[in-house]
């Protein structure tokens, strides 16, 4: 072995176990009640230890730009996307490295392991969001595993030579493609487009979809429509869906069954819906996030992601997927241990079922992708935020947070 966990608390079989955990190389060798072996050791000392969380939405490229823009409506969608194409004609490749960069080592910090970023193309800024990305993608490997999802964030049926440029990222290796529907005049020709464009380059889905404060003009079920006649099911996602948050409870349901039967997942993106929901109304503000649990229940993959930090759409962010999880639970009323415990499923073993991310989970023969959280279970790492103590990826260390001291006088 060249590395011992102590004492780590894991989730097996939905059991909680206390074990060690060997490391060889990149890879856990052995999980055992107590492992006899000699190797320098770390101790998690009862703490849960996780193989790392997953942010399955978020903008790499278009973070941190909150100080160039202008927020004078207090943000509706309408002006995040104009403030935000305003700053983009200035984005160099440098700069969206740089910016970038502070946001995903704040994500590593925070615990996170895995990520799908997407990435604005169009005719103003070209592939140079995409190349900054990319080289982020490469330079950090060592502690993040990232996937691009091209997108195009300023429409596509009503924007000419945007589709070149998706294409050309999906030749350049994005795995996803991604969508705005309600940017385009003709949304369902937009989503039209992109299922050609997904099954021509065998790309994964991962769409915006219905963010808007009425119930009017919801795609999710055309979209779910799609994934059957294209055989995709598995292989969607949609973010947002605020407008399934307005619905009735029966037709809520009769949603949830199309979704979880077509398989198309749900990711719930509770700060910016939280941000951008609700301003047509002077009180009495509905929150606009869609609650998960009965999605869940009727068999839909759902997580919940950050989506944007600090800039136009939402002018917040840490990184942390605990503090998402828990600011989710807080507005969804979800206090059931096993809901919460939900919450940290949302964030690490759903999510990974919605990236199909092939090695993922605490086994022996799988990666050494270990997160020790400052907790003993995981409803009460997402209730009382638990702090990530330290990561292991691939078998090396890529962060510690060493726990607050206090100093108690005369001491
Ligand atoms: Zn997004």
């Amino acid at each position: 072995m060249d590395l011992i966990i102590r004492d780590a608390c894991i989730l097996q079989e939905r059991e909680l176990r206390t074990v060690d955990i060997g490391i060889q190389g990149a890879t856990i060798a052995a999980i055992s009640s107590t492992l006899e072996a000699d190797a320098p050791e770390l101790k998690a000392a009862g703490c849960l230890v996780i193989p790392g969380m997953i942010e399955t939405h978020i903008h790499l490229d278009k973070t941190c730009i909150l100080d160039r823009c202008r927020i004078e409506e207090g943000t509706t969608v309408a002006e995040a996307v104009r403030e935000t194409a305003a700053a983009k004609r200035n984005f160099t490749v440098e700069d969206v490295y740089a910016r970038g960069k502070r946001t995903l080592e704040r994500c590593i910090a925070q615990g996170t392991m895995h990520m799908r970023t997407h990435v604005e193309l169009d005719p103003g800024i070209g592939m140079i969001g995409f190349e900054a990305v990319e080289q982020l993608a490469r330079d950090y490997a060592w502690a993040m595993d990232v996937e691009l999802c091209v997108f195009p964030q300023e429409g596509l049926t009503n924007n000419p030579g945007t589709e070149e440029l998706l294409i050309e990222g999906l030749r350049r290796g994005a795995r996803a493609i991604g969508a705005v529907p309600y940017f385009d005049t003709d949304p369902r020709a937009q989503i039209d487009r992109i299922f050609a464009i997904a099954r021509d380059f065998d790309a994964e889905i991962d769409m915006h979809l219905d963010l808007a404060e009425t119930t009017q003009g919801m795609q999710i079920e055309y979209v779910c429509r799609k994934t059957e006649e294209f055989g995709w099911g598995g292989r969607v996602a949609v973010g947002h869906a605020t407008q399934m948050s307005l619905l009735p409870p029966e037709r809520f349901s009769a949603i949830a069954a199309k979704l979880a039967s077509a398989g198309v997942a749900v990711t719930i993106l509770p700060s910016t819906d939280l941000h951008l929901m609700g301003r047509s109304h002077d009180h009495a503000v509905p929150r606009g996030v869609v609650p998960a649990e009965p999605l869940r229940r009727a068999g839909v993959i759902c997580s919940i992601s950050t989506n944007n930090v600090l800039n136009p759409f939402t002018p917040y962010g840490d990184g942390s997927l605990i503090r998402m999880a828990n600011l989710y639970a807080n507005v969804c009323h979800v206090s059931r241990p096993a809901d919460l415990a939900g919450c940290l499923d949302m964030i690490t073993d759903a999510a990974a079922r919605l990236m199909r991310l092939e090695d993922y989970g605490i086994a022996v023969g799988g990666s050494a992708d270990l997160v020790c959280l400052d907790a003993s279970n995981p409803a009460e790492a997402i209730a009382a935020l638990a702090q990530p103590l330290w990561g292991i990826k691939r078998g090396h260390a890529s962060f510690t947070r060493p726990r607050p001291q206090l100093h108690p006088r005369g001491n």
